[in-house]
């Protein structure tokens, strides 16, 4: 293997979270989530040079702090206190497809004032995961010179807080989301003419997640396709898009430049990650896999999309 340049650094602000998700495969209650948990274990297989900014309560087992501080991740800045964790309750269609939340308690998160290490401030890369936009931005203001910062968010956002999403957005150089909060923020329903409105306030790039369908890129150049690996066991999508995140953005650490190929190769490794995660509930997708289990689905999509040039 050719010598690579020193990994770039990752700091991830997100919700480390209790879930209870009910759907086709039963209740189940308490389980590990929140968009942090999933974006660094993903991002864990890529470097070990990944730090979380995040609060949970003293109802949280630590064990799940462990686990993380154990894949080598910096998991200093997860602070405990007073209270009870955030708490997310969803439900899926038989589907899987649709979800809806039947209930999200902010816990110890309502009152959350993220407080980067000195160690944070100069990271390279910055993932802000789906929380509340206006700590998004509280991060932002703390953190030096990233070369690369990129953010999550969800309906709920879009629907109560606008302004300061927008203004977020405005800040950043990627923003991600899925389609049908892409339409809900782009108010239109065509994803190319929502992703150009998108576009238009402020980030260099949109990535519009489609669940089974893949997901796009959009940039000011055009857009790329990456597919979604056709699975025969989905049992939980919950965490698609944040492994998604956590494995694209860790695959940029590891690669250490952010050339447009580099890029696609990690749209790739984001929906390699997504892959993982749903085949089982909470992060039990993304435990034990190896170089070789990534490798050996990144190939597999590869072949999936695999075809000739023609000249007619
Ligand atoms: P995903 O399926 O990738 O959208 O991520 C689902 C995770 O997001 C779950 O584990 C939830 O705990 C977490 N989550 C749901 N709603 C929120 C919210 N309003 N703020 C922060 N995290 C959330």
């Amino acid at each position: 293997m050719h010598q690579r340049s020193a990994h770039r650094s990752l700091l991830v602000i997100g919700s480390v979270a209790l879930d209870d998700i009910d759907g086709p495969f039963g209740f189940h209650k308490d389980l590990l989530g929140g968009s942090a948990s999933f974006i660094a274990r993903a991002a864990s297989y890529f470097t070990k040079n990944v730090s979380i900014v995040a609060v949970i309560g003293d109802d949280f087992p630590q064990k799940h702090v462990d686990e993380l501080t154990e894949l080598g991740v910096d998991t200093r800045g997860i602070e405990r206190q007073k209270g009870e964790t955030f708490h997310w309750v969803g439900r899926y269609a038989p589907d899987l497809a649709t979800r809806e939340t039947l209930d999200t308690k902010l816990g110890v998160f309502g009152s959350f004032a993220p407080k980067l290490g000195a160690h944070q401030k100069d990271a390279q890369l910055v993932l802000l995961g789906n929380i509340d936009p206006a700590l998004q931005l509280d991060v932002l203001r703390q953190v030096h010179a990233p070369t690369l910062v990129a953010a999550d968010t969800m309906n709920l956002w879009i629907n109560i807080k606008r302004a300061d999403l927008e203004a977020m957005i405005a800040k950043i150089h990627t923003i991600m989301l899925n389609d049908e909060e892409a339409r809900l923020l782009a108010e239109e329903h065509n994803l190319r003419r929502a992703a150009a409105k998108i576009l238009k306030m402020g980030p260099t790039s949109v990535i519009i997640k489609r669940g089974d369908a893949g997901a796009l890129l959009f940039h000011g150049g055009g857009v790329f396709a990456a597919p979604a690996m056709p699975l025969t066991d989905v049992k939980d999508p919950t965490g698609a898009g944040d492994s998604f995140a956590g494995g694209l953005m860790g695959y940029l650490a590891y690669a250490g430049d952010l050339s447009p190929k580099t890029i696609r190769t990690a749209m790739i490794m984001g929906s390699v990650m997504g892959s993982f995660a749903v085949e089982q509930f909470s992060v039990d997708g993304l435990r034990n896999l190896t170089a070789t289990k990534i490798q050996h689905r990144f190939d597999e999509l590869v072949e999936l999309v695999q075809f000739d040039q023609v000249r007619l």
